[in-house]
């Protein structure tokens, strides 16, 4: 029999990563794990963490706004963008350095660098030289912020730069209308930055339910940010006082930073991962079976790399998944439906399930639409003009729920309860036995009236 190094061998200490590692390394597996940049990966260092911080900082600085409407005079409020940006990078090296002792703590050994496959069972380390084997291969390296081949593109930002940005810009321009462009175009705009959105659809959101796309554009408005609609670059320009960025349609905006968030790809591109036999799709994506298998039987991938659902928690669950199934005996594939996410705009969304388009696609008529759009409470005073949106989807003569949208404050702490229920497949005679919490944004939800269709 060969005797491999370790049992397991995980490329990536991000959230999939390290959740796998540290559930073998207990098992008392022999685990190693190599990460080329800092443990914790992109939902720790350089996304979701930070980035939430950046929105608790915008929100900071809406409360003050309105707080007088409260009673409260708050003087000149001014913002300090070094010491919001160095109090994050601070608890982003505090949580990264926690990943890192997980792993070792339980028995695995970290490599600080990358590794790349020599053969399906072999890797090597690419700083120290070193070769390692293993008898199985997890690849959790995630993936990279992508931005077109348009000229001076050289000259925009991604996600991954924004964190540390020297000074906060006066002007931002944000290509983009999904996750990380409205998020980040309502962290600048809160933070008193000169925030432009240039989308090139319609509405922003896409794959979102439409009324939620429509409430998330009314909202960037309200935050004051200039959306622009049906507009790709085609060149960004230096100039002495920054940056011009020229559009399809002739029209040009002047701006001191231009973020590209026009999407993300897996990060496979220099693993060798042909000479392990490992397939990837058109996107780059490792194709895995349900069970998270490659086309290597020995090699798994979890997490963004796979391009499934490219949320954190998903990437976790898989890697527990991949646990139970290679360790435990006990074959296991994710439910990946009925994912509840939320994306952080100011105020967030809430989803999970199918929008009332998918509903339409996939049962036809056979769906009821149950919506409200309000003015919630506490703007009425604060003079806030933001709208809460709440809106469920029943289908079949039993009103099963089978989707819930929602933007408004907490739309992403509510919405991980109603996941539940959603997942639970409760029926809307349940939300309505369902006593109401008075008063809250989230009672809507169990007293909500059938839409006139
Ligand atoms: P998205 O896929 O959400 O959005 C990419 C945006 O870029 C879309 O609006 C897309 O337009 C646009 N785009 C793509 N190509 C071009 C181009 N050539 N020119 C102009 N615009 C272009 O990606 P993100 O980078 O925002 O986020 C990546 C993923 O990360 C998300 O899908 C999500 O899974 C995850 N994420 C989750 C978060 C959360 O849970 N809160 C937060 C951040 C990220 P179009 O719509 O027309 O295709």
């Amino acid at each position: 029999m060969t005797e491999y190094d370790f049992d397991l061998f995980i490329i990536g200490a991000g959230s999939g990563g390290v959740r796998a590692g540290r559930l073998a390394a207990q098992l008392g597996k022999r685990v190693a794990v190599a990460e080329e940049s800092l443990p914790g990966g992109t939902c720790v260092v350089r996304g979701c963490v930070p980035k939430k911080y950046l929105v608790y900082g915008a929100d900071y600085g809406a409360s003050l706004r309105e707080a007088a409407q409260y009673g409260w005079s708050t003087g000149e409020v001014s913002f300090d963008w070094p010491t919001l940006r160095d109090a994050i990078q601070k608890e982003v090296s505090r949580l990264s350095g926690i990943y890192g002792n997980i792993l070792e703590k339980n028995g695995a050994t970290l490599y600080r660098e990358r590794a790349v496959f020599v053969d399906a069972h072999t890797l090597r380390l690419t700083t120290s030289g070193k070769t390692v084997t293993a008898k199985t291969i997890l690849v959790a390296v995630g993936g990279y912020p992508w931005t077109p081949n348009i000229k001076g593109a050289e000259h925009a930002i991604v996600s991954d730069d924004a964190f540390t940005l020297e000074a906060l810009p006066d002007r931002a321009l944000v290509i983009g209308g999904g996750y990380i462009a409205c998020e980040f175009a309502g962290i600048y705009a809160g933070l008193g930055v000169t925030t432009t959105q240039a989308y090139r659809g319609d509405k922003l959101l896409n794959g979102f339910d439409e009324e939620v796309r429509e409430q998330v554009g009314a909202l960037q408005v309200n935050n004051k940010i200039d959306v622009k609609y049906k507009v790709s670059p085609t060149e960004i320009k230096k100039t002495s006082g920054g940056y011009i960025v020229t559009f399809d349609d002739g029209s040009k905006i002047g701006t001191d930073v231009v973020f590209m968030a026009t999407g993300r790809k897996p990060n496979t591109e220099t693993l060798g991962l042909e000479k392990a036999g490992v397939k990837v799709d058109g996107s780059g994506a490792i194709v895995v079976d349900a069970y998270s298998k490659s086309s290597a039987k020995n090699i798994y991938a979890v997490g963004d790399v796979t391009n499934r659902v490219n949320l954190t928690p998903v990437a976790i669950r898989e890697a527990v998944a991949f646990i139970e199934t290679v360790f435990k005996k006990n074959k296991t594939a994710y439910d990946h439906s009925n994912i509840a996410s939320a994306v952080f705009t100011r105020p967030p969304v809430g989803s999970v399930g199918l929008s009332e388009e998918e509903a339409r696609r996939t049962h036809g008529d056979d769906i009821t639409i149950y919506a409200t759009d309000f003015r919630p409470m506490k703007n009425a005073l604060s003079g806030n003009p933001h709208r809460v949106l709440m809106k469920l989807i029943t289908q079949g003569e039993k009103e099963t729920v089978i989707g819930i949208h929602m933007v408004g404050d907490y739309s992403g702490e509510i919405i991980q309860a109603l996941g539940i229920c959603v997942k639970a497949g409760l029926t809307k005679a349940d939300f309505d036995a369902t006593c109401a919490v008075h008063p809250t944004l989230a009672e809507e939800i169990v007293t909500l009236k059938a839409r006139e269709s």
